[in-house]
Formats: C-alpha cells, structure tokens, sequence
C-alpha cells in the first residue's frame, strides 16, 4: 500500500534523521530541549519559519522527526506530529481542528478515555457526538447535521474486536464533505493503512504494538499536510510533544514491528481456533476467524488479524472472575500489545464507566475476557489458559 519504491519492512529499518560527524550506525538520543543558532539573522528566520530547522524540543527534535517520518512512510501520510501518549495525539487532534458548535460522528466503540472525552469533556466546549453502532452502520447519514465536522472510528474496536468497512466510511466522509479519522492501534501500521481507504487523519496510541515491550507511552496523528499543519500549532502552543528519550525507543521499535506482529498474529490466531473448540467457552471473537460477521471486511483491509482475542467464558461474572484467579502465567494487566500476553476484564476495568446500556452496544458482556496475545510459545499460552478454563 505504500507507494514508494521500497518495502515496508525496509522502511520501517532504513528511515533515519541525518547522521552526526561521529557517523553513527544507531541514531543517537538527542536529550537536548532547544538548539542554537548561528547568529540573531539565523534565529529569527527560524522562529518565522522562513528556515526549517529543531529550534525548541516541545515544536519538534530529532528522534521524534525520525519516529514521525517513519510512521509517515508506513501509513502513507503527508505529515505527522508525535504525543506524550495516544490519548493526547487524540485530544489534540480534536481541539486542534474543531471549534464551539461541531458536531462529531463516532462509533460507538471507542477506546474508553476517548468515550470519556466526548461525553465528559467535549460538551463543556459545545461539541456534541453522536454514534453509530456495528448493526446500524446504514444510520450513519441521518446522524450527519450540517455542522458535522469529522466522522470517528476505531477498527478493531476495543475491547470488541468488531470491524469497520474503512472503504464505506472513507465514501459517506467524502460524499458530505466531512473529515474521517481513524484510530488505527488495533492494526499497526503493518496490517492496515486506513488512508488508502479514504481516511484524512490516523492515529496511534504508540504504547501498544508499536513499542510492543510495554516499556513507554506514546502517541501519533499522521494525515493530510494542512491538518497536520493546525494540529502542530496547537500542539506546539499546549505542549503535548512526545519526550526524545520515548521516541528513541518507539523508532528502534518500529524496525522489529513487521516480525513482532507477525508473530502475535500466528499466535492470536492458533489461540482463537483452540478456544472455539473449548466446551467451556461461549463464543470467541478474532477478525480472522471465519464465524466473525466481519471477517470479509477484516480480509479486504487487514494484512493479518490483529494480537487480540475477545472470548466469552461459561457461568457467568463468577466463573470470570476464577477464570483469572486460575491463570499462572498470563498477566492481568490493563496494557495491550506487550510480549507478555495480557487479560483483561472490561466490564470491570477498562470500560467501568459505560453505562450498561453502552456496554451491550459494544458487545461488552460481565464475562468476557479480552486477550492481547503476546510472544511466549503458543502452546505455553494455550496451556495456561487451558488449564485455567479447565478448573472452572
Ligand atoms: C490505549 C489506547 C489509546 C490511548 O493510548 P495511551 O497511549 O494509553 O494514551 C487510544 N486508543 C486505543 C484504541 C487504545 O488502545
């Protein structure tokens, strides 16, 4: 998808900021916050931006130039600003581009902290949302008011694992003029590129599969120039920029994405097919399994399909809550995308604050269980879980 000449995984090695006099191999950490200049001639042509150059760390350094360039090239973006977490490349790719009185679509699975912004936070501004959920994506054009402004979606939806047409959003966006910005964590940047489908803006929580050793926080919007543009000026005003030191590691990251989710996409998929088979299990959802109601979406879009595993344990919160008691090795941690695989009970955690009724709406159930399928040998996953099951 990506139309340079080279392959993504070369990409995702080869593109570095400019190398030093030491000629280094690795790029080095810049843990400078600003820069200096030649003489005054050179400082003010570059704080008015006739001269492109690092000035200040808060506007841009250059291992976060590296790790933005780089997600740029693997999205197929123009541009791209890089967050302290992906929750501020969120809010500040909203506060950045809407003003009192927009109206935003969104679906109604979001990741909770985005819920929170739009429900919470949004309405002190006058910004009203309304959603769209997976069964009635066809409402989608009656909830588009004239002051629609950016229409919103996750794919893979969290904790969900449901699947959004990118192509059939990518179209209504264009159709009434209206911006599409897609939270694309799920997927990387290797399994999916939602601005070939007709998205303006992506972002990424960089916490998740693209550092992938749950090690830093870190966030990323990658889109058109001129929205990158007013994002970047909101951003280098409010201060949300993404530490050198973090994007250091997240750029060394990015080499080893193509075989690391490789990996956790071999394994999410032998653990979803060993679960559907499991008599203690109700149902098992992966984007990649052929009993999920989007699994030709989830081929047209998607490279592989995704580290995460939503699966529905018999009897109930009780049997959920032992189901997690039972584990030995899996985690029970709220992070996704690290080596180590992780469980996660939504209904008691990450999306707490839903109201019941939003809770259905996005298919969370008292027991169902979201796994991040990590890197340990799959049989030592499987077993695990297994085991866990079994003493139910
Ligand atoms: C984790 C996550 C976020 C928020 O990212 P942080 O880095 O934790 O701030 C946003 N969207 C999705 C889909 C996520 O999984």
């Amino acid at each position: 998808m990506i139309e340079e000449s080279q392959h993504f995984e070369t990409q995702a090695v080869r593109t570095q900021t400019e190398k030093t006099q030491f000629l280094e191999h690795s790029t080095p950490m810049y843990l400078t916050s600003g820069f200096v200049f030649e003489d005054a001639e050179e400082m003010r042509a570059s704080f008015a931006e006739e001269k492109e150059r690092n000035l200040y760390s808060r506007f841009s350094n250059p291992n976060t130039s590296e790790f933005v360039d780089k997600i740029c090239k693997l999205e197929g973006a123009e541009d791209g600003y890089a967050f302290a977490t992906g929750m501020a490349a969120v809010f500040s790719t909203f506060a950045a581009l809407l003003n009192s009185g927009d109206h935003i679509v969104s679906a109604r699975s979001v990741f909770g902290s985005t819920h929170t912004l739009f429900t919470k936070y949004f309405p002190k501004w006058n910004i009203d949302t309304s959603y769209f959920t997976l069964n009635e994506v066809e409402k989608i054009e009656n909830l588009i008011r004239p002051n629609t402004k950016i229409i919103y979606a996750e794919s893979p939806t969290n904790p969900g694992v449901d699947v959004l047409d990118l192509e059939w959003l990518g179209n209504i966006a264009r159709k009434h003029n209206l911006l599409l910005i897609i939270d694309n964590c799920f997927a990387t940047p290797y399994l999916q590129n939602p601005i070939a489908f007709g998205a303006d803006l992506v972002i990424h929580s960089a916490t998740k599969l693209i550092d992938g050793q749950g090690r830093v926080l870190g966030g990323v919007t990658v889109g058109k120039k001129d929205l990158i543009r007013e994002i970047y000026l909101f951003s280098r005003n409010t201060g949300p920029a993404l530490s050198p030191f973090n994007a250091w590691v997240l750029s060394k990251s990015l080499e080893t994405l193509a075989v690391r989710v490789d990996r956790h996409c071999e394994n999410a998929f032998k653990l979803a097919v060993f679960l559907e088979a499991h008599p203690k299990v109700n149902w098992v959802k992966y984007p990649f399994l052929k009993s999920h109601l989007q699994y030709k979406v989830a081929k047209k879009q998607m490279k592989l399909g995704g580290n995460i595993v939503a699966f529905e344990v018999t009897g109930g919160v009780k049997a959920g809550q032992n189901f997690f008691d039972n584990l030995q090795m899996c985690s029970l941690s709220a992070n996704l995308g690290d080596t180590r695989t992780i469980v996660t009970h939504p209904a008691s955690t990450t999306h707490s604050k839903l109201a019941d009724e939003d809770k259905i709406a996005v298919g969370i159930t008292d027991g169902m269980v979201r796994c991040s399928v990590g890197l340990e040998h799959i049989d030592d996953i499987i077993n695990d879980i297994d085991q866990a099951l079994e003493k139910l």
